[in-house]
């Protein structure tokens, strides 16, 4: 059932990433000499302790909003993410600083493929990160990180740079969608990620630069937003734990995305 449960969330992320962006939409500036977006790239970020299933930030690029080129959505996630982590998981005393930082924050000990959406944390981004963030990603011992859109210029960065970080047992993967089916929402909404997928493939390789790609897909946004506000808990396809964990998935994303 491990591999539903993940599929499940990460599409109940992947929606929560679209709707987010549905909802805080920048629009691109037409004027000459104005910056592209008054807040930044339609770039969004959503972390998720995969322990309990709670959406510990969401959040958004907002190098323009910020005047500070380093406010990628995944460093504004990284951070509240952290923040909500002290309070959630305080460092106890006698546990060396070291030790906190690799067993209790984004990431737990333990390799086998269930361990990757068991424990530590998961940090769900609309593309493939950057340098910097893959680095970051490294720095900050993620366990898992999920992206929705590929990004060919730095798909190799993260791997590539991991030999200079040792103990990061983590996994840097496309978020998984359900199968096809029924009208499940969250079928519907992988299906909806699939053929999003497509389009921005294409609206890149027609010469429209990969960030900007989001801006030409509003119709598929709103779509997002909208299965989002339909899925309820009978919705769910996992049982039990699982089920419960997912559900406080949903509950999050929703709350953030003020939907409910
Ligand atoms: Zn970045």
């Amino acid at each position: 059932m491990s591999e539903v449960f993940r599929a499940e969330r990460d599409c109940l992320a992947g929606l929560g990433l679209l709707a987010s962006t549905h909802i805080r939409f920048d629009p691109e500036l037409k004027t000459r000499g104005a910056a592209s977006h008054a807040y930044g790239f339609n770039v969004h970020c959503l972390v998720v302790d995969n322990s309990d299933g709670e959406v510990l930030a969401l959040e958004r690029n907002r190098i323009h909003a910020d005047s500070n080129p380093l406010q990628h959505a995944e460093q504004v996630g990284i951070r509240a993410a952290m923040a909500r982590l002290h309070e959630k998981r305080p460092r106890e005393v006698g546990t060396p600083v070291e030790k906190y930082y690799k067993n209790s924050l984004f990431m737990s000990p333990g390799t086998a493929p269930e361990d990757f959406f068991n424990r530590g944390c998961t940090l769900y981004n609309t593309f493939d990160p950057c340098g910097m963030c893959a680095v970051t990603l490294l720095v900050c011992y993620m366990e898992r990180i999920a992206y929705l859109f590929d990004n060919a210029t730095f798909a190799t960065v993260y791997d590539d740079m991991r030999k200079y970080f040792r103990g990061r047992d983590s996994i840097k993967e496309p978020l998984a969608l359900l199968e096809d089916g029924d009208d499940n929402p969250l079928r519907k909404g992988s299906r909806l990620i699939r053929e999003t997928r497509e389009k921005v493939k294409h609206l890149e390789e027609s010469g429209t630069p990969l960030m900007t790609t989001l801006d030409r897909c509003r119709d598929e946004l709103q779509q997002a937003a909208l299965l989002l506000i339909e899925t309820e808990i009978d919705h769910l396809i996992t049982a039990g734990e699982e089920r419960e964990r997912n559900l406080r998935t949903l509950h999050g994303i929703k709350r953030l995305c003020n939907i409910n």
